[in-house]
C-alpha cells in the first residue's frame, strides 16, 4: 500500500516521466502545464509541496540509517528557469547531513586533464546520501554540443573526434548510469523546462530589481541565442538516455510552484520505491540497550 502522500502527489508525474526515449519529442512537452491546477489551486499545490517535503525528510533518515541506496539527482535547465530555488524549496526539509549539492562549472584545466566524467564522479554520493547536481555530465553534450570551439579545447586526440562523438558520450553516459544503478544508486534526471518567452520575462525581472542583479549575467543572454541548439541537444540527450533506472523527467517551468510539485513528488515516489527500512537490531544489541536503561535509570 502506497503512503498517502506518493498517492496523492504521483499523479503529477506520469506525464513528464521519460523511461524509454526513443519516441521523445521535446514538442510535445508544454513549458507552461500545471497538469489541470491553476493560480487558485496553488495554495492546495503548497500544501501538497510541503507534504511532500516532510515525507522525504522521513525517508532521508531511513535512507541514511540503512545506508545500501544512495540517490543521485541531476538537474539541468536553461538558464533562469529555477534549478537554485528548486533545489532550496523541494530539499529544504531534508537534514544538510545527508545531502550533497555540487554545481559543475566550466571544468578547470586539471578537469579538462581528465576524462568527462572524472570530475562528477568524484562527487557522487555516498551510500545512504541525496548528491545534487546543479549541472552534471550532461553539460558534454549540450553546452558543448552547442558551441564547438569547447569541445576543440578539450584536448582530445583528434583522431577520437569523428561525426559520431555525441552519440558516443550518450551512449557513455548511459552505461555510466547503468553502472551507477546496479551499484545501489538510484539516478533522477530533472530537464527543467522554461520557455523562451519566460525566461526572457524573468532575466527582466532580475533587472528591474537590483538585489537580484548579481544573479544576471549578460553571457546567459547570449546563449538565447543558440536557444534552438539547445532544445536540440536537450531532446537528442534525452531520447540517448532515458531509461528504467535513471529517467528524465520533463518538469513544465513556467511556473515555478508546479516545477517544485513535480520535482518532489519524483523524489518522494522514488525513495517511497527503495523499500528503505531502518536496520534491525541484533539481540545482542538489544542486550546492550537494556544494560544502557538500567544504568542510567539507576543513577
Ligand atoms: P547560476 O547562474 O544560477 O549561478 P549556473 O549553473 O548557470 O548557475 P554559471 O556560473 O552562471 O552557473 O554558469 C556555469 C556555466 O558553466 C554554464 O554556462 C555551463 O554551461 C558551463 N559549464 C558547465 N559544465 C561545462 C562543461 N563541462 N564544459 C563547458 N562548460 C560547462
Ligand atoms: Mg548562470
Amino acid at each position: 500500500m502506497k503512503n498517502k502522500t506518493v498517492r496523492e502527489i504521483s499523479r503529477f508525474l506520469d506525464p513528464y516521466r521519460i523511461t524509454d526515449g526513443r519516441k521523445f519529442r521535446l514538442k510535445d512537452h508544454d513549458p507552461g502545464d500545471t497538469a489541470g491546477l491553476d493560480s487558485e489551486d496553488k495554495p492546495e499545490a503548497k500544501r501538497m509541496l510541503a507534504s511532500g517535503v516532510e515525507r522525504m525528510a522521513e525517508l532521508q533518515e531511513r535512507l541514511y540509517a540503512s545506508d545500501e541506496w544512495g540517490l543521485l539527482l541531476v538537474f539541468q535547465a536553461m538558464d533562469a528557469a529555477g534549478k537554485d530555488g528548486t533545489i532550496k524549496h523541494v530539499l529544504s526539509g531534508v537534514n544538510p547531513q545527508g545531502c550533497q549539492v555540487h554545481s559543475f562549472k566550466q571544468p578547470s584545466p586539471e578537469e579538462l586533464d581528465h576524462d568527462f566524467l572524472w570530475r562528477t564522479q568524484r562527487a557522487a554520493p555516498e551510500r545512504g546520501r541525496i548528491g545534487i547536481f546543479n549541472r552534471s555530465y550532461y553539460e558534454e553534450v549540450l553546452v558543448v554540443r552547442v558551441h564547438p570551439q569547447i569541445l576543440a579545447g578539450q584536448h582530445l586526440p583528434p583522431r577520437l573526434v569523428g561525426k559520431k562523438v555525441w552519440d558516443q558520450r550518450l551512449e557513455d553516459i548511459a552505461g555510466y548510469e547503468r553502472y551507477l544503478a546496479r551499484n545501489g544508486f538510484a539516478i533522477l534526471k530533472f530537464f527543467l523546462n522554461v520557455s523562451k518567452k519566460e525566461q526572457k520575462r524573468r532575466f527582466l525581472e532580475r533587472l528591474d530589481a537590483p538585489e537580484k542583479h548579481w544573479k544576471f549575467s549578460t553571457s546567459d543572454v547570449r546563449e538565447r541565442a543558440h536557444w534552438k541548439g539547445y532544445m536540440q541537444a536537450y531532446e537528442e540527450a534525452i531520447r540517448g538516455t532515458a531509461s528504467e533506472h535513471a529517467p528524465w523527467f520533463v518538469v513544465p517551468a513556467d511556473q515555478k510552484w508546479f516545477t517544485r510539485l513535480v520535482v518532489a513528488a519524483a523524489i518522494v515516489e522514488t525513495l517511497e520505491g527503495l523499500d528503505l527500512a531502518f536496520p534491525k537490531v541484533p539481540d545482542s544489541k538489544r542486550e546492550e540497550l537494556a544494560l544502557a536503561r538500567a544504568a542510567l535509570e539507576k543513577e
